[in-house]
């Protein structure tokens, strides 16, 4: 197989895109010379087939890893790791349309938000170079005759398995923090969406890493992150996905080496609706909260809690502003809404949509499918839904909300904690009162206050319960990339 092919995207024109895997700053083919097809979301067609690496491309990138760590990379100076890593947001911003463009083509995501997620992106790699030289350990005073002092140091290898949904921030989240300390990386991404990520190995080699610092394959879950997550030469796995693969990843670190585990899972999240609240303001965010991504967010505001008493003037503002909602063509400026990534993925959401009907849900707005062609859905928003039912439940990962009514602050925090996830949550008052005591009771990683989505790479970001261990981005994330070395020195030589 070829490493590489012409592709063309309508607003970027003819392209190269690397097909192979990325081990050592070099292409490679996959080793038993397997590939998978890459499908566009939009139109349901073949875009390319990329090199899917198995345990052995696994076992030579973790081995290039290896190598990187203990022959420079740990020993590079704090300094040069941060110039490495804001010289690459400076070529990722350089090529931003190029990699939004290719973003849009392969997760349908709209231009306009692929966009901002390789803004983000940008904005996370200089945030984390930034932070390369001023991690610092602590002297500790315990006595006159002996010096005590702690050094943050990296782990060694890591193995970090990305998303589709944001398949460049993911990454981005990811690399930040574990290249800033000094650890070596193997990245597997997901089978819908691997192709951003092989343009940007390119830059990898171009900003300045040496070989094996960043190794990037593309690969099924199944096998290479399989592979990954119980690999004996890899000292921690980072994954976001789903909740059940973060429990098969947790146990495969378990059951090889206890490598150290960071998971950033499902979620379920309340966005309350106070009746003292602006309307208008809310319904925007309420609206911004579920359908951003395609409703493809772990974070997505997909139970809505309004107050009764605008519970019907709510629900109809709401209900004009998801009909409003342009989806079609990604590749359009002023498309809001694409294609969902995969057939999979769309059969899972109008699976849900005829669950929310039977459970005897009101269907306010959507509630079918959109276009003949490609995975697009219409938003959808089920209203009098009760607790019981599973489109209140469960996470659905689509354009899909529920929304349901409640009385009183107590009723609405305990309607809010039923769910065993915990990852973010909304609240839309004027009342600053109201907005900290229920931000403070709420079970959840993230809280936002008349607002949502506000994810950042200053502020760390991760889930209460099933929703995750850890947490990724700001300060936060860089304690889950280095252990904590403690030094004594015994100054006189015989002090007891
Ligand atoms: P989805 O179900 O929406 O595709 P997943 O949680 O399955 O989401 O996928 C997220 C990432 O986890 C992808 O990179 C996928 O390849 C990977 N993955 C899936 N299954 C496994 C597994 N058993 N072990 C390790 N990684 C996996």
């Amino acid at each position: 197989m070829s490493l590489s092919t012409k592709l063309e995207t309508p607003v970027t024109g003819i392209y190269t895109q690397p097909t192979g895997l990325w081990i050592d700053n070099q292409w490679v083919e996959a080793i038993e010379k397997n590939s998978f097809e890459v499908i566009n979301p939009a139109t349901e067609e073949v875009i390319c087939s990329v090199s899917e690496a198995t345990d052995k491309d696994v076992e030579e990138a973790v081995s290039a890893a290896r190598r990187a760590f203990e022959g420079c990379w740990r020993t590079t100076t704090p300094q040069q790791r941060g110039i490495h890593l804001t010289n690459l947001a400076q070529i990722c911003e350089k090529n931003i349309d190029n990699l939004a463009a290719i973003e849009c083509l392969e997760s349908g995501k709209s231009i306009s938000t692929a966009k901002e997620e390789i803004f983000a992106v940008i904005g996370c790699l200089r945030y984390y170079g930034g932070w390369a030289d001023k991690i610092e350990g602590k002297t500790l005073d315990i006595n006159p005759e002996t010096l005590h002092y702690t050094r943050q140091e990296p782990l060694g290898v890591c193995g970090q398995i990305i998303p589709w949904n944001f398949p460049m921030l993911m990454l981005a989240f990811k690399i930040g923090p574990a290249l800033a300390t000094g650890n070596t990386v193997v990245v597997k991404t997901a089978e819908q969406t691997p192709l951003a990520a092989l343009v940007f190995a390119d830059y990898v080699k171009q900003a300045g890493f040496p070989p094996g610092v960043l190794n990037i394959l593309s690969g099924s879950g199944k096998v290479a992150g399989a592979a990954i997550s119980s690999h004996m030469g890899i000292d921690k796995v980072a994954f976001t996905g789903s909740t059940a693969v973060g429990r098969t990843i947790i146990k495969a670190a378990a059951m090889s080496n206890l490598k150290q585990v960071t998971l950033e899972l499902g979620g379920k999240s309340p966005n309350i609706v106070f009746s003292d609240a602006d309307i208008e303001q809310a319904v925007s965010w309420v609206n911004f909260g579920i359908y951003y991504n395609q409703g493809q967010c772990c974070c997505a505001g997909s139970r809505v809690y309004v107050q009764e008493s605008v519970y019907d003037a709510f629900i109809e503002a709401f209900k004009k502003r998801a009909q409003a909602i342009s989806v079609r063509d990604p590749f359009d400026a002023k498309t809001f809404q694409g294609p969902q990534v995969s057939q999979r993925q769309f059969d899972r959401i109008m699976g849900y949509i005829e669950e929310g009907k039977k459970s005897g849900a009101t269907v306010k707005a959507g509630g079918k499918r959109q276009e003949s062609k490609g995975y697009f859905i219409q938003p959808t928003i089920f209203s009098n839904v009760t607790a019981d039912m599973k489109i209140m439940q469960e996470e659905i990962f689509g354009p899909v909300v529920a929304v349901a009514k409640f009385k009183t602050e107590e009723e609405v925090i305990k309607m809010s904690n039923d769910s065993p996830y915990g990852l973010a949550a909304g609240v839309h008052t004027k009342d600053l009162n109201t907005a900290i005591r229920v931000s403070n009771s709420l079970l959840s990683g993230t809280v936002w206050v008349n607002c949502y989505n506000m994810v950042h790479h200053q502020q760390p970001f991760g889930g209460y319960k099933q929703s995750g261990i850890g947490r990724e981005l700001g300060e936060a994330a860089l304690a889950n990339y280095t252990q904590t070395k403690s030094v004594a020195i015994c100054l006189s030589g015989a002090l007891f």
